[in-house]
């Protein structure tokens, strides 16, 4: 078998799409199954397109994500360089090679003749497409302009009325007829390639055998595959995944509907692990239907030939639950240490090795740690009736919590026995309703209906605050 190599080649024009992510993850995984290697290729050659630290951007990410490629920026390899800037002299080569065999040729249309061409297809309902005006000039004459200076691009002589055909790893065999397909540019006026050209020069340099990559580029593939033949080089294998759709399930994933990029996920608070165990689960199954899944088990099982050709919605309530699967999953130091970023800076330091067991169970994001710790510092606010839920008399509940008040200042240790025993005793005593007494407390001393268990939460935000707020709520009733 060939040795599998795979890569993804992004653009440095804005932050990465948890699309991208996700075919990402794709290719590192097949690359990996078969022992070969995963490349990163940046994809620069649209300067106009491009962001400040973009490039730098990608490679974050990816490393955010927990995944790694195996040659590419940063790292080098056998067939650098991976930044396509950097590579313009081969594709001037190459070029010369299509001209030499007669598969490309210089055009010298001006931008107002290829506006007018457009506009009159247009007005005749007609697709744009350039109508080959410069396909026949003869070679010689060509060069005379080209030496005369004039400005020119390089187009693919697209032949004629052929029948052009790629294997789809998901779709099996994709044909198209050649006469749907434009004289493409290859070598643009500034002497940078167009996606098309360095995409299948590098694809084929770099020894890439299998190219998975969005479905949006099979409209592409075909003038790739006459590329690879002009050439002269052989056609690796195709695998197009389908897009996300937004969580609604309709339409494909747009920043309109929410966020996108896979950095927003993560500051979301979504951990990077169930990120890309929710990527593994869109569109594809383990044979065991197990939804949980490390890097390991999907690198041995996944194939790209089991992939769902239909697009699936980026289902934001099976990532919360699976992210909170895997929060669950993280030791005590794991969770403080990657909560860290999310904690707002009143929540009281000391407090954090106390709290972080409480909520561990109730966290759906790491962002959730401010909504879920808020009460334990800051002056919480409710509004009184919540107090009287299931009483049979307000001067009962008031009753109720003066008596606590009481009990609370005579426990000479605050701990978690004494509070537990000292107050499930005093409502025994006195047989007070159990639900109505202890929600009344729990909503006089933490103002929320649901938090972690009372009496921890109690322990934890201390003798002087708790009998602070059952003070509190005696005047709210007031
Ligand atoms: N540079 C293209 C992109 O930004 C790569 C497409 C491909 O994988 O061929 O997505």
């Amino acid at each position: 078998m060939t040795q599998v190599r795979t890569r993804m080649a992004p653009s440095p024009t804005g932050e990465m799409h948890v699309g991208s992510m996700a075919t990402l993850l794709k290719n590192y995984a097949f690359a990996k199954k078969y022992g070969g290697q995963f490349i990163l290729r940046i994809e620069d050659t649209d300067k106009v397109r491009e962001v400040e630290g973009g490039v730098a951007a990608i490679q974050e990410i990816i490393h955010r994500y927990g995944l790694d490629w195996d040659e590419g920026p940063g790292k080098g390899g056998e067939f650098g360089p991976y930044i396509q800037s950097e590579r313009l002299g081969i594709y001037k080569e190459k070029v010369q090679d299509l001209l030499e065999k007669d598969k490309a040729y210089y055009c010298f249309c001006s931008k107002e003749r290829l506006a007018s061409v457009k506009e009159e297809q247009m007005a005749n309902k007609q697709a744009p497409h350039y109508d080959r005006h410069c396909r026949s000039l003869s070679k010689e004459d060509a060069q005379k302009r080209v030496a005369a200076g004039e400005e020119y691009v390089i187009r693919l002589k697209v032949p004629e009325d052929q029948e052009i055909s790629f294997t789809d790893l998901l779709r099996g065999e994709i044909t198209f007829n050649s006469n749907l397909i434009d004289d493409q540019v290859l070598l643009k006026s500034d002497g940078y390639p167009t996606y098309h050209l360095a995409v299948v020069i590098d694809d084929n340099l770099m020894k890439i055998s299998h190219i998975m990559r969005g479905e949006e580029w099979i409209s592409s593939t075909p003038k790739h595959v006459l590329l690879y033949q002009a050439f002269g080089w052989s056609v690796p294998v195709f695998a197009h995944i389908p897009l996300f759709l937004n969580p609604d399930g309709k339409g494909k994933m747009s920043k309109r509907k929410g966020t996108v990029s896979a950095a927003s996920f993560l500051e979301k608070g979504y951990l990077p692990e169930a990120m890309l165990n929710f990527f593994m689960i869109l569109g594809w199954a383990k044979k065991d239907q197990e939804e949980i899944i490390s890097l390991d088990e999907y690198i041995q099982e996944f194939e790209p030939s089991d992939l769902s050709s239909n697009s699936v919605a980026f289902d934001l309530k099976k990532l919360d639950w699976l992210n909170g699967v895997y929060i669950r999953k993280l030791s005590f130091g794991q969770l403080k240490e990657k909560i860290k970023p999310f904690i707002a800076r009143e929540f009281p330091a000391e407090k954090i090795d106390q709290v972080l067991p409480l909520i561990q169970e109730r966290l759906v994001t790491l962002a959730d740690f401010n909504q879920l710790t808020k009460f334990f510092y800051s002056k919480i606010n409710y509004e009184a009736d919540l107090l009287l839920k299931k009483a049979d008399s307000k001067e009962l509940v008031v009753e109720e919590l003066k008596q606590t008040i009481e009990l609370l200042e005579s426990l000479s240790i605050w701990s978690l026995h004494n509070l537990e025993e000292g107050i499930r005793g005093l409502q025994e005593k006195k047989d007070w309703h159990r639900g109505q007494f202890f929600m009344m407390l729990r909503i006089a001393v933490t103002g929320e209906k649901a938090t972690p268990p009372l009496f921890e939460t109690m322990m934890v935000i201390g003798k002087e605050l708790v009998i602070f707020r059952l003070k509190e709520a005696i005047n709210k009733l007031a």
